[in-house]
């Protein structure tokens, strides 16, 4: 199929489409200039110290260093926490808010992402699954309790030794917080706040399934493939459409709809040729 053909096509179901669900991994945020850690070499790029100490985003992103080293295991997290506060989300999320306003389209997001861009476009919190987690709430790394709470920290990182100059602490022990975010073999992440949003989840697949939903996945790749599932999964029931878009691994079985480029470049296409 013509470039043209597919947002056509695209555009088309998302014009008669009674719901909307958007999935998104990691490539959806290098449009607003976020790093890709695809590879060694991609997490190096961004994150040039970690290669000088020979850590790879697995090692970087292990509970254990809250245990063991505090200060190293806040200067990847406090960082992306600066970061991701410091991040305006690209123009795709307000195109995608666009089509939810002209098309009265009750929607819910699933991510993979923890870094809060959704809300910060204005998406509704009670309308999203972060199925990893997120960066912007903290709890207890033993854990001590069942709490999760809002990273109101404010941490200061080294950039040459990635180590923060600030570690929080848990409030009910006092022992050191970490984000409540799911990491490599992590034993000690509290999923209740993602069980409350796919509980919400689960509930509006449950009353919009039956409604035409089109399914918009932006740069989920193979190597985590929750969100592909969860797009396949809705995409396989009828009368729905899912819409893949990818530039690196765009395959999807007909009559699902492949786009193979970036999310803002994919969006922007759909959005042209419904106008
Ligand atoms: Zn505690």
């Amino acid at each position: 199929m013509e470039r043209r053909e597919i947002f056509g096509r695209a555009a088309e179901a998302v014009r008669r489409a009674g719901a909307l669900v958007i999935t998104a991994g990691a490539g959806m945020g290098v449009d607003s200039g976020l790093p890709d850690f695809r590879g060694d070499q991609g997490f190096w790029k961004a994150y040039p110290p970690y290669e000088r100490l020979g850590l790879s985003f697995v090692d970087a992103a292990n509970p254990s260093h809250f245990e063991q080293d505090p200060p190293f295991g806040w200067g990847f997290y406090g960082h992306r926490t600066n970061l991701y506060r410091a991040t305006s989300p690209h123009a795709g999320f307000q195109i995608l808010l666009g089509w939810v306003e002209r098309f009265r389209l009750p929607y819910f997001v699933v991510t993979s992402n923890v870094d809060g861009q959704f809300q910060k476009a204005g998406f509704d919190e009670e309308r999203i699954l972060e199925v990893h987690g997120s960066i912007h709430h903290l709890q207890c790394s033993a854990p001590c309790g069942s709490a999760i709470w809002d990273n109101g920290e404010e941490i200061e990182v080294d950039l040459e030794s990635m180590r923060a100059q600030q570690i929080p602490s848990c409030p009910r022990c006092a022992g050191v917080a970490r984000p409540n975010i799911l990491m490599f073999g992590d034993y000690a992440w509290l999923p209740n706040r993602t069980h409350e949003q796919r509980r919400r989840f689960d509930a509006f697949v449950g009353a919009h399934a039956r409604r035409r939903p089109v399914v918009i996945e932006m740069g989920a790749g193979t190597a985590i493939p929750t969100i592909r599932f969860t797009t396949e999964h809705l995409g396989g029931t009828e009368g729905a459409v899912a819409i893949r878009i990818n530039p690196r691994e765009p395959q999807i079985d007909s009559p699902h709809l492949s786009i193979p480029v970036g999310a803002l470049e994919g969006l922007t296409g759909i959005e042209r040729a419904l106008t």
